[in-house]
């Protein structure tokens, strides 16, 4: 089944090691899909496995402050001492070119996005436990104990802000997780404000009455 007819923005967020990158990935796998990821920039140094210009656009901060200044992001936001932000341009081609363009971003920046493109669908991944996220965090080896210490704090402050989103998603398990959004997407796409026009226009001249 084809999804779109119009490209759909897919905010994906939630707390630091929640899973929402294993999800994203999860999501790429599902076949005959129209997905495309927004690749963010950071001025983070990369983790041993990570590829500039796939999992994100490594660059200094006088590099990302310069591009601040030329207007060049949707939204940036400071984590835990370093930039993270969305490339506007590679965002507008993709919607314009009709694909499902799928943003993985921390709280704040996806708030940013709310308020310029309130039409995109804002997903809150939660973990299935707070201890379930500790663990994750703990376990996955690629921070440093205090950085740990600091996304755990952050997290504190991020879950109260689930409710302004449209969707949360559980992540009890990683294909469960993927499938569900992948539903969401589905349904957003069935929903009479966005399929309305085309409606419309297959019942030949008959307008908006
Ligand atoms: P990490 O250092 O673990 O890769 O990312 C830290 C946090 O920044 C994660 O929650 C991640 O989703 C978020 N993030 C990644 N890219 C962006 C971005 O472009 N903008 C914002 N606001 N957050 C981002």
């Amino acid at each position: 089944m084809k999804l779109n007819e119009l490209g759909l923005l897919v905010v994906i967020s939630g707390p630091s090691g929640v899973g929402k990158g294993t999800i994203r990935k999860a999501l790429f796998k599902i076949p005959d899909n129209n997905f495309c990821y927004s690749v963010s920039m950071t001025t983070r140094k990369p983790r041993e496995n990570e590829v500039d210009g796939v999992d994100y656009f490594f660059v200094s901060k006088e590099e990302f402050v310069r591009r601040i200044e030329e207007n060049k992001f949707l939204e940036y936001a400071e984590f835990v001492g370093e930039y993270y932000g969305t490339p506007v341009d590679y965002i507008e081609k993709n919607l314009d070119a009709g694909k499902e363009v799928i943003m993985e971003i921390e709280v704040q920046g996806a708030l940013k996005v709310r308020e310029r493109k309130p039409e995109a669908v804002f997903i809150f991944i939660v973990p299935p436990s707070k201890q379930a996220l500790l663990d994750r965090l703990m376990n996955r080896g690629t921070e440093k104990t205090v950085d740990i210490q600091r996304r755990i704090e952050k997290a504190e402050r991020e879950y109260h802000l689930a409710y302004k989103y449209d969707y949360i998603v559980v992540n009890d398990d990683v294909a469960n997780a993927a499938d569900r959004i992948y539903a969401i997407i589905r349904a957003e796409h069935a929903k009479t404000e966005r399929s309305i026009h085309k409606y419309y226009k297959l019942m030949e001249g008959k307008t908006n009455e």
